[in-house]
């Protein structure tokens, strides 16, 4: 009997072992009758025991395992889906964010550079013939001006040379200027005034606005001179006798002189 109990209940029997057991059984019981009789519910009962108890719960384990396994696999799946899908659109929010403080920069760098722009043009200065001198100085004296003193400064020039408007402004004269012969003045932006005389000719009219080094004319020896020359003046205002020295007033908008 303690052979016939070995391959029962610790372990499960192969299907030959159960047969072979079944069989031994049927054997005793039949063979040896006391024995067998005792052997017999024992040896019928463990099939059974086996096959309900045994077996069906490892079945049952591997497939809860299988299933939990499964589903821990899914879960974890799902988290790490979840976890990409917020990573990415983190990353996209964090990309747009960025596209948009860099169009934000841009646009303010645009604004920057068109203000830098606009101050540029607004208070550039040029000498209204590049690279021209000084002939005759301010307030020098001598019998041709009819206020007793220069009340503007010559530049040296030969007729016909280009003269150009020292700064951003209004023509507010263009014509014939008596003594100053044809002659340009024009409102500056800060609301000084410059004259360009004895002009051989006049290429601005009345009116319109001209930028830092636009050429309003040609030099010449109109009016009351004695050679040809640009006579430069630098005025507070509209009015003769608010003359500035035109040389202080020029590099005191930057031009070197
Ligand atoms: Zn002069």
């Amino acid at each position: 009997m303690a052979f016939t109990r070995a391959p029962g209940k610790h372990r499960r029997p192969s299907r030959m072992q159960r047969g072979t057991v079944r069989a031994a059984g049927v054997a005793a019981l039949t063979g040896t009758g006391v024995v067998g009789s005792l052997a017999a519910p024992a040896f019928a009962a463990e099939p059974a025991a086996a096959q309900t108890g045994l077996t069906p719960v490892v079945t049952l384990g591997d497939a809860v395992a299988d299933r939990v396994d499964a589903q821990a696999a899914a879960q974890h799946e799902a988290a790490r889906e979840a976890a990409e899908a917020a990573a990415r659109k983190a990353a996209e929010e964090e990309a747009r964010e960025r596209a948009a403080e860099e169009a934000e920069e841009a646009r303010e760098e645009k604004e920057r550079a068109a203000r830098e722009a606009e101050r540029i043009r607004l208070n550039t200065f040029v000498s209204p013939i590049p690279g021209s001198y000084v002939s005759t100085g301010y307030k020098s004296g001598g019998a041709v001006w009819s206020s007793g003193s220069h009340t503007g400064v010559d530049f040296h020039a030969a007729s016909g040379t280009p003269v150009q408007s020292v700064g951003i402004g209004t023509v507010v004269e263009a014509g014939w200027g008596g003594a100053y012969g044809n002659q340009v003045v024009i409102r500056m932006n800060d609301g000084t005034h410059t004259q360009y005389g004895h002009l051989s000719s006049i290429a601005v009219s009345v009116g319109q606005q001209v930028a830092a080094g636009q050429q309003i004319g040609l030099s010449g020896a109109t009016g009351n001179v004695t050679g040809a020359h640009l006579h430069f003046e630098a005025r507070t205002g509209a009015d003769y006798g608010s003359d500035l020295d035109p040389v202080a007033y020029l590099r005191g908008h930057g031009v070197n002189l």
